[in-house]
């Protein structure tokens, strides 16, 4: 992480402050702008820390934060201790512990080793900008805390980003969700992330999530989420407009459009719009885009020189076919709607789960047409397989849409990935 300090803005600010906020500093809004609030949260948290209390997040204060921010700690038992002891001490509980620490006797604890101890807080913050290197922290956190996750990569971006995935349960009944195709979409990757977290927790629990048994859908399914499917346009947009990297600098200057990045950027780093370069009526898609005069990377709507151009969604190709899955679902963020169809090749269920997610979410169910009417994921996933293939359009609004939308959207969207598992 970079540098922090008074007069520095972006999307690191605000996971500073938000964790600042969390932990019972005061640092202000979350308002991403290093001010005279936020160097007074850091400079008491400095002092409470043993840090020099200058006010700058650099590489000491960091490292104690993205300890926070990943959510546990590295514990070395000591004489006299206990779980509860120790639960106390951090503010979090036992059965959090015995999560993280799959095997350990808590009666049988040994002086000087080595257990991880959860915090208190979430890991998955819902209040913030994300990026990669937040997404990164978090997958980690959450793989310490519920070791029962599986998590893995697909490929890599462009720039060699991480293509991230995590699977929920162990069965045999296979199923798909993804996020943040689209760079100005990354909404969609909280909305991910805080379902699996909520999910581990239910399960660590063997509690239920909205009267859904969570160990019997555990044990049933296996949940396969790619929460940022275009982790170079996201970093893109979030980070807008203070660049470091010349790749961010050149691809910004495809931007040609009067407005603001973070409102048009929908493409990947080289400006191929990913969910547009699928083998699924191609070109078709492309006599659209040339009626719209689009002939090269663009921040949105130019679909690629060929079908499966780019290593993402290479990867989302490879990794669906290495699979044998039952439905999947790309999440977007215009519209409140569910696309169900691609070219009358759905097979006749489809409509019918997308009437129930329908009546779980309040979202409009929809079979041909609208955004990315050709060659997106799930075109392809249903013109391939003749499985269900969902595209959810969150919501609704200027792309990015805030983060303030977050609650009621993951509200609705909640049933929905709980109901992908066992329609
Ligand atoms: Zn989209």
């Amino acid at each position: 992480m970079e540098t922090l300090l008074p007069g520095s803005t972006g999307p690191d600010v605000k996971l500073v402050q938000s964790l600042l906020n969390k932990i019972g500093y005061n640092a202000g809004p979350i308002d991403g702008v290093f001010g005279p609030s936020t160097q007074q949260a850091v400079i008491a948290f400095q002092r409470d820390n043993n840090l020099l209390p200058d006010g700058i997040v650099g590489p000491a204060t960091w490292s104690i934060f993205e300890r926070l921010l990943r959510g546990y700690d590295v514990y070395t038992i000591r004489r006299g201790d206990t779980l509860y002891n120790i639960s106390r001490r951090y503010y979090t509980t036992v059965n959090a512990i015995l999560t993280a620490n799959p095997g350990i006797n808590p009666l049988a604890l040994a002086i000087g080793q080595q257990i991880i101890v959860p915090y208190g807080i979430d890991v998955v913050f819902t209040d913030i900008d994300y990026t990669y290197e937040i997404l990164e922290l978090q997958i980690q956190g959450l793989r310490a805390r519920y070791p029962f996750l599986e998590t893995g990569t697909i490929g890599t971006s462009v720039m060699g980003k991480n293509l991230y995935y995590i699977r929920l349960g162990r069965g045999a009944h296979e199923v798909s969700y993804n996020g943040a195709h689209h760079a100005n979409e990354w909404i969609t990757t909280p909305v991910l992330m805080k379902f699996i977290e909520n999910y581990a927790k239910a399960y660590s629990t063997r509690g239920n999530i909205r009267g859904y048994n969570i160990t019997n859908i555990f044990n049933s399914s296996s949940i396969y989420i790619i929460p940022m499917v275009n982790p170079d346009g996201v970093d893109l947009v979030t980070r807008w407009p203070n660049y470091t990297n010349p790749t961010y600098q050149n691809a910004a200057r495809l931007n040609t459009s009067g407005l603001p990045l973070p409102r048009v950027w929908k493409a990947n780093i080289r400006g191929v719009d990913l969910n547009l370069n699928y083998p699924a009526a191609w070109e078709e898609e492309k006599l659209l885009e040339l009626e719209m005069g689009i002939t090269s990377p663009a921040p949105r709507d130019y679909g690629g020189e060929a079908p499966l151009s780019e290593p993402e969604s290479i990867a989302m190709y490879n990794f669906t076919r290495s699979h044998n899955f039952r439905l999947v679902i790309a999440y977007h963020t215009q519209g409140e709607v569910i696309y169900w169809d691609f070219m009358n090749l759905a097979p006749p269920e489809s409509q019918t789960i997308a009437n129930i997610f329908a009546q779980a979410s309040g979202y409009t169910p929809i079979g041909i047409a609208g955004e990315a009417a050709y060659a997106g994921y799930k075109d392809w996933f249903i013109q391939d397989f003749r499985r269900p293939g969902f595209t959810i359009e969150v919501g609704r609004g200027v792309n990015p849409l805030p983060i303030t939308q977050f609650d009621s959207i993951y509200a609705r969207n909640e049933e929905i990935m709980l109901l992908g598992a066992v329609v």
